[in-house]
C-alpha cells in the first residue's frame, strides 16, 4: 500500500465571538494568500497551505463547501474514496465547519444535499447508500446512531479494508434520511454523558458514507467508494495521566510527522492509536483527501493553533 495519499490542506480562521469581542480578546492569526500567519512566542510563524480562508466572517462555509470540497463530491461519484477532515483544537471552530448552522449550514450538509443531487442526475444508476457514524475517545469507540452498542473492534477486510465490527450501518434512500442520521448523531455527540470539556477536547468523530452504484440492465460489477466526513481533535494533552487519552491525541500527531513531519521516511504508526487505524487509508491508501487546520483567531490560545497548523503542515508534506 502507497504511504502518502494525495492531501490537500486548507487554513481556516473562524472570527472572534462576541463575547470574545466584548472581553477584547487580540487577534493572533491572520491570512495572507494561501499562507497562514500566526503570532506565537513573540515570533510570527508562516505556514503555506493550498489555501486559507481568514476570519472573515462574511466567507460562509457554503463558499468554502464551493470552492474546495465540490471536486471531491465528483471524485467520489467516480468511485474514489473521499476523505473530509476538520482537524483543531476545542472551541476552534470544527463542529461549526462540518456541521454549521441553519442559516450557514456547513460541509457535511452541503456534502449530502449535493449528493443526492449527483445522484438524481444519473438516472441510468442504481444506487445502494449507507451510512454510520463513530465516536473515538480515549481509544473506546461508540456508535453516534446507536448508543446501546459499545463493543466494537477494529477488523481489516481483504477487500473492503478497514471496518468495525459492530458499528451500525444504516441503509438510506433519500437526502431527508442522510440528514436526519448525521443531526441525530452530531446532537448525540454535542449531549451525550460524556459532554464534558475535557472529553470534547479529544473526541474525533468519523461520519462514513459507503456508496455503491450499478448501471440499471448491466450485469458489471458495481462501483463502490467511501466517504468519510471527521472532525478530529488536535492539541496538547493536558492533566491526564491516563495512557489512553494520551494515545487518542498523540497517535494522530505521530502519524502525522511521520508521513510528512520530522521523522518522515520512518514506518508510519497508524496502527498505535484507534483513529489513526481507522483513517489510514484517508492519511495512507488510496483515498483523496482534504484537510482543513482549523483554528481559533484568539491570542490566549496561540500555542494550540501553532500545534494545529504545524501539524498540518506536516499533512501537506505527506
Ligand atoms: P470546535 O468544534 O472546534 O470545538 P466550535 O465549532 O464549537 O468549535 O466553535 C467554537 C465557537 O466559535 C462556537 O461558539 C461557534 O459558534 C463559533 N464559530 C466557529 N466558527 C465560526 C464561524 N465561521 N463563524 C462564526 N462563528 C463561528
Ligand atoms: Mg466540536
Amino acid at each position: 500500500m502507497p504511504e502518502s495519499a494525495q492531501i490537500k490542506v486548507y487554513g481556516r480562521c473562524r472570527p472572534l465571538t462576541q463575547d470574545e469581542a466584548d472581553k477584547g480578546f487580540k487577534t493572533v492569526v491572520k491570512c495572507s494568500g494561501d499562507k497562514m500567519l500566526i503570532e506565537s512566542g513573540g515570533k510570527e510563524h508562516s505556514f503555506s497551505f493550498d489555501g486559507a480562508y481568514s476570519s472573515d466572517a462574511k466567507v460562509k462555509n457554503e463558499q468554502i463547501y464551493k470552492e474546495r470540497c465540490e471536486p471531491f463530491l465528483q471524485r467520489a461519484m467516480e468511485g474514489f474514496n473521499v476523505s473530509i477532515i476538520a482537524m483543531g483544537a476545542t472551541n476552534a471552530g470544527k463542529t461549526y465547519l462540518m456541521s454549521g448552522t441553519d442559516s450557514d449550514p456547513g460541509i457535511a450538509p452541503c456534502f449530502i444535499r449535493n449528493l443526492y443531487q449527483a445522484i438524481g442526475e444519473r438516472s441510468n444508476k442504481e444506487f445502494f447508500i449507507s451510512v454510520s457514524y463513530l465516536e473515538v475517545l480515549d481509544e473506546k469507540m461508540s456508535d453516534l446512531l446507536n448508543p446501546h452498542v459499545n463493543q466494537m473492534k477494529i477488523r481489516q477486510h481483504p477487500h473492503k479494508g478497514i471496518f468495525i465490527e459492530g458499528l451500525s450501518e444504516i441503509v438510506v434512500h433519500n437526502w431527508e434520511e442522510m440528514s436526519q442520521l448525521y443531526e441525530q448523531g452530531t446532537r448525540v455527540k454535542k449531549l451525550g454523558a460524556r459532554d464534558i470539556k475535557a472529553n470534547q477536547a479529544r473526541a474525533h468523530s468519523v461520519f462514513t458514507i459507503t456508496i455503491e452504484q450499478r448501471t440499471r440492465q448491466s450485469s458489471k460489477v458495481g462501483v463502490r467508494s467511501v466517504v468519510c466526513l471527521a472532525d478530529l481533535a488536535m492539541g496538547e494533552v493536558v492533566g491526564t495521566s491516563d495512557p489512553h487519552a494520551v494515545a487518542g491525541l498523540q497517535g494522530l500527531m505521530n502519524v502525522l510527522s511521520a508521513l510528512g513531519g520530522p521523522k518522515k521516511g520512518s514506518n508510519v504508526p497508524f496502527r498505535d492509536s484507534a483513529i489513526t487505524r481507522v483513517l489510514q487509508d484517508s492519511f495512507g491508501g488510496n483515498a483523496v483527501t482534504l484537510m482543513f487546520a482549523v483554528v481559533s483567531p484568539v491570542d490566549k490560545v496561540h500555542k494550540e493553533s501553532l500545534t494545529t497548523l504545524q501539524y498540518a503542515s506536516y499533512a501537506k508534506s505527506a
